[in-house]
């Protein structure tokens, strides 16, 4: 369970600034956090993965408050508990993709690389259709391949939370109904919360709840010209 109460935060170098008084997310939850480009969806996002420490209030993972632990704390749950597909990717481009699928454990020094978690690497590779992909170097990959890659590390550890910053941006509808179904079921197979941001309308049917982010916007940002998009 997300449980948040009372959380502020802003930004040191701008105007921008979000406040939160209430928001709970139940186990097996899907959300879309839609709003406008630039209303602080990636910021709920990385407050919630403990990548920016709130100002105050409590954010709740489970019956960890992440506000009180310490910038390593929250590292460390952040790589054990929390799968992040974030809107640049971020992945490592000295490592292949199989490299990058496992990085997580890589990193994280209590987990364990096993032959069950690359045999795990390889199936959610084969499930977004990267069989065949293992070897290869990020840079030959094209930009919805390389979204792809990102959807399988977030999802390797079975995390608790699921946190999908457009995951389907790059991709044509029929991957992009794929790698959302991906999300659904792995998220429902750990008993874990997904949350994710998306402009695309036809995707939200598929999820139990849409929150609409305007609400917990202290000041209106300035709307980017001709809509919604990024
Ligand atoms: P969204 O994901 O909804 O498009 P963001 O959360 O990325 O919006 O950004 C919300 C607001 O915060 C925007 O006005 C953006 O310019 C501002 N912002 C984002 N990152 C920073 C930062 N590192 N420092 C200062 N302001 C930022
Ligand atoms: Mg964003």
């Amino acid at each position: 369970m997300i449980s948040i109460s009372q959380l502020q935060f802003a930004y040191s170098d701008g105007p921008f600034s979000l406040q939160i008084p209430h928001l709970v997310v139940e186990d097996r939850e899907s959300v879309v956090i839609a709003g406008p480009s630039g209303s602080g969806k990636t910021t709920l996002l990385n407050l919630i993965a403990g990548i920016l420490p709130a100002a105050s209030g409590s954010l709740k993972i489970d019956s960890t408050d992440i506000t009180s632990l310490s910038d390593a704390e929250r590292r460390l749950f952040r790589l054990r508990h929390l799968g992040l597909v974030f809107q640049d990717f971020q992945l490592l481009e000295y490592l292949d993709v199989l490299d990058n699928v496992l990085l997580p454990c890589r990193i994280h020094p209590q987990v364990m690389l096993t032959r069950d978690l690359r045999e795990r690497a390889k199936s959610l590779l084969d499930a977004v259709g990267l069989e065949g992909f293992a070897r290869r170097p990020i840079g030959r990959l094209s930009q919805g391949e390389r979204q792809r890659v990102a959807l399988c590390r977030a999802l390797l550890l079975s995390p608790r939370v699921v946190l999908a910053d457009e995951p389907t941006g790059n991709l044509d509808p029929g991957n992009s109904v794929r790698m959302v179904e991906l999300l659904m079921s792995e998220s429902q197979r750990a008993g874990a919360i997904l949350m994710m941001v998306t402009h695309d309308h036809s995707l939200l049917p598929r999820f139990n709840r849409v929150i609409p982010f305007e609400l917990f916007l202290k000041r209106s940002p300035v709307a980017a010209p001709g809509g919604t998009e990024e």
